[in-house]
């Protein structure tokens, strides 16, 4: 039997476990997407500036367009030549003792070097003159033809996330599609006799399947492309089966449940048969057990099912292996890490494994204050819900107030 075999295994330490995951996670293809879809995705290619940005010298005020040596002797009067709005080629020149009235983003007039705004400015009554208060510099106001992006630049690079700005650069370039990695399709799965869906009452030994809901909204959060396949039965054959048809149309499968040490925990057992599997006890709490393993290729994330667990675990494993696939860089792979101070003492009982504590943190004074989120049991979800960070406990008694403390910051 599966249980006697793995009994023995002993537990590996995290860091090799994520190895482990993470040499199965390949990188995805890249595709060629409109920008509209490329949000948050990761650009193969070297993005160079075709044209330039802003293409012609334009204002950066309605004002007036003037000769800046002419109004070197502020104030001064001048002649209204026209009037130039923003989207028109320019139709007028500016002569001497000439200035043309101008919009935002307009082009600069030949003959003018520079432009007044319009609140050091006065019309006369009939429109024909305007006096301009103050001397400007040749130049003023005047945003110069490739200021942002010049022919030929490298604008971004292979591996850039593509952020909003981003794609508006993407844009104001006249470039309207871009090579990235695809999200990944991710498949999720719940397995379990005793899971339920839908408001009616529960039956005594039934509880509902929140795992599904909590991995997909996840699985959305990480920017992959959530694929819900439902919830199946402890039953072997159904469990290859769900398998076999989630790897045909994902790019990574997440199960939770059924890999732990009882009868019915099927999911290894049917991973250990259609996939290339290894399945571990990683000495961590919560989320000690994982079966990872290749079915045709595709990576499989046997989750455990506690409600805690299968989020800890998704943090842990699945999160670093799926942005590995989606061509995020290996320092982005993990969750940031930052150093808090304990502001309740965080117990824990020394048993060989890394703890990781559902903690709230507070900012304040400089430093990131430290407590507990609630109960620390790995079905206790509410805790975990109210958790903006995991604090990392290592193997002891736990950490006294005024320690500090590692954090792997969730939001
Ligand atoms: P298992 O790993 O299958 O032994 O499940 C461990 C615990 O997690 C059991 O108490 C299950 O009832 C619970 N559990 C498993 N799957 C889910 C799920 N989808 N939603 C909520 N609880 C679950
Ligand atoms: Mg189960």
């Amino acid at each position: 039997m599966a249980q006697t075999r793995t009994g023995a295994l002993v537990m590996i330490p995290l860091a090799e476990a994520q190895e482990r995951v993470l040499a199965g996670c390949g990188i995805l293809d890249e595709v060629t997407l409109a920008v509209g879809d490329a949000r948050g995705l990761v650009t193969t290619e070297t993005v160079v500036a075709p044209e330039l940005v802003p293409p012609f010298d334009n204002t950066a005020m309605d004002g007036f367009a003037v000769r800046s040596a002419d109004v070197v002797d502020a104030p001064v009067t001048l002649n209204i030549a026209g009037t130039i709005a923003a989207g028109v080629p320019p139709d007028i020149t500016v002569g001497a003792g000439q200035a043309v009235r101008i919009m935002t983003g307009a082009v600069i007039p030949p003959g003018a070097d520079a432009v007044v705004m319009v609140e050091l400015t006065e019309t006369s009554p009939d429109g024909e003159e305007v006096t301009v208060a103050q001397s400007v510099p040749a130049g003023n106001h005047i945003r110069g033809a490739g200021e942002d992006l010049t022919v030929g630049q490298t604008v971004f690079g292979p591996g850039e996330v593509l952020t909003p700005g981003h794609l508006g650069v993407l844009t104001s370039l006249g470039m309207y599609q871009v090579k990235v990695r695809p999200k990944a399709r991710v498949g999720v799965m719940s397995t379990g006799d005793e899971l339920v869906e839908g408001p009616q009452p529960l039956e005594m030994g039934q509880i509902r399947d929140s795992n599904r809901h909590t991995l997909l909204a996840l699985l959305a959060e990480a920017g992959c492309e959530p694929v819900d396949l439902g919830s199946m039965a402890d039953d072997e054959a159904g469990i290859a089966a769900g398998i076999r048809a989630g790897v045909e149309k994902c790019d990574a499968l997440l199960t939770s449940g059924g890999v732990s040490m009882g009868d019915y925990d099927y999911v290894k057992k049917v991973l250990e048969e259609i996939g290339d599997m290894s399945w571990m006890q990683v000495a961590i709490k919560p989320a000690k057990p994982l079966a990872f393993g290749l079915v045709e290729g595709i990576p499989v994330f046997g989750l455990p099912g506690n409600p805690v667990s299968s989020m800890v675990s998704f943090e842990l494993f699945a999160r670093p292996g799926l942005r590995k696939m989606m061509g995020h860089s290996p320092d982005t792979w993990h969750r940031q890490r930052v150093t808090g101070r304990v502001a309740q003492r965080l117990r824990r009982r020394p048993d060989g494994k890394t703890h990781f504590a559902r903690v709230r943190v507070e900012y304040a004074d400089g430093e990131f204050l430290v407590r507990s989120a609630g109960g620390q049991g790995s079905h206790q979800l509410s805790a975990m819900a109210a958790a903006d960070a995991l604090a990392v406990l290592p193997d002891g008694v736990g950490l006294d107030e005024g320690e500090p403390v590692s954090l792997l910051v969730l939001r």
